[in-house]
């Protein structure tokens, strides 16, 4: 079977592998006249890993976190991530992987030439046994399976689901990638008042960090730069804050407003589904998205081995909705935990971190880590 896959992020580039792996014949259409390295880093967790080995690409260099602490925006310990525990029963750890590394390591396993740069997809309809594809260059095809992988404001979703624009979370967020000298293995994660700030280890003696903060959507950077503004924002946390943004270039930093969407019943119409933010665009608080676009891909490849494109799109959703729904509906929960501004909120949510059975933080965890 022919397969168009529109978008060639990681969803998009992982779901190109899996269809390939099952038979078909894929064409991955990405808009951009080049495939963007994103500067940033990348928790990969054993679900995700899990879906990479089955593409191939379980050799994608990355950096295992062996410990990583949950503080208060004061520097106070709350709790630590039972990351043995999790190596122990998924066989693999928590990675922090460049962005950059591991759509160069999808990309070569499907084969540049796959991928049609400069191709922005902007319609679709069915016709007959196939799907007719339009293109803002003016050009069409067709083919018998259509993959919207076009990310958060996909255009392949608005015209199958019409559910309008993205959610606002209320909040932004700087991240970059730096050189910086961290304890070997341990990354950090401060939960403050309406923010938050993580800092975790890469494999090159470099760290990822992020600093997510309330701020009005689309708010204009000041005149003195993200730096700044970042440095500003996290001034009076613990001290290894501000300096891993000081340590940082420039024009190396990021802002996006975050966004999600919330669940939806469906994925799919007749011969045309999506994957990856397209499907359950997520806010970053359970570091999931990439996880499960992964495992979209895998389930999707596998689904679509035998029987019908009908039959084959009914068992991937089956076995993907619920999982990628939940954690849709956790991080959204979650970050609004973190982003609380009320002192009385925030002391009750630090003392139920800070005390919480371990068998509580563990079912959250394998919620996630179970195989679709
Ligand atoms: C701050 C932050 C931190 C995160 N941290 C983590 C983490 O630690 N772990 C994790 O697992 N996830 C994390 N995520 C989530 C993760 O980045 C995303 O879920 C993932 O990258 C989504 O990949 P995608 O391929 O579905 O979408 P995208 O990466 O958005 O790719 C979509 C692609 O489609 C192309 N495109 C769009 N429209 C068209 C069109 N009409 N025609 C053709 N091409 C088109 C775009 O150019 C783009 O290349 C984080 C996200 C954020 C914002």
């Amino acid at each position: 079977m022919e397969v168009l896959v529109v978008g060639g992020g990681i969803g998009g580039l992982a779901t190109g592998i899996a269809l390939r792996q099952a038979g078909h014949e894929v064409r991955v259409l990405e808009r951009a006249a080049k495939i963007a390295e994103v500067g940033a880093g990348l928790g990969i967790w054993p679900n995700g890993r899990r879906a990479l080995a089955a593409l191939g690409a379980g050799d994608t260099p990355g950096l295992p976190v062996r410990r990583l602490h949950l503080r208060s925006w004061r520097g106070r310990l709350l709790s630590e991530v039972p990351l043995a525990e999790l190596k122990r029963r998924y066989g693999s750890e928590l990675i922090v992987m460049h962005r950059a590394d591991l759509q160069g390591s999808l990309l070569e396993i499907l084969g540049r030439h796959t991928v049609q740069l400069g191709s922005e997809v902007i319609g679709f309809e069915p016709s007959g046994s196939r799907v007719h594809v339009t293109l803002k260059s003016g050009r069409h095809c067709d083919t018998d399976l259509l993959v919207g992988a076009d990310g958060i404001r996909s255009t392949v979703r608005q015209r199958l689901l019409t559910d309008g624009e993205p959610r606002f979370s209320g909040a932004t967020c700087w991240r970059s990638v730096t050189r910086f000298a961290l304890e070997e293995g341990t990354a950090f994660n401060w939960w403050g008042r309406g923010g938050e700030f993580g800092i975790f280890p890469l494999r090159d003696g470099s760290v990822y960090w992020f600093g997510v903060q309330n701020r009005p959507s689309g708010e204009a950077e000041s005149a003195r730069g993200r730096k700044a503004d970042a440095m500003e924002a996290f001034a009076s946390w613990p001290e290894v804050i501000p300096a891993v943004v000081q340590a940082t270039h420039e024009g190396s930093i990021l802002r996006n407003d975050l966004y999600d969407r919330p669940p939806v019943g469906r994925w799919s119409r007749g011969r045309v589904t999506l994957v990856g933010d397209a499907a359950h665009p997520m806010l970053p608080n359970a570091a999931q998205g990439a996880c499960q676009a992964l495992e979209d891909a895998a389930t999707l490849g596998t689904s679509a081995q035998s029987g019908s494109i009908e039959e084959g799109l009914k068992m991937y959703e089956a076995r993907r909705r619920h999982a990628a729904n939940a954690i849709v509906s956790q991080s959204h929960r979650t970050a609004r935990l973190v982003g609380s501004t009320n002192p009385l909120i925030i002391g009750l949510r630090d003392l139920l971190i800070a005390h919480a059975p371990r068998s509580v933080v563990w079912r959250q965890l394998e919620s996630m880590m179970q195989p679709s």
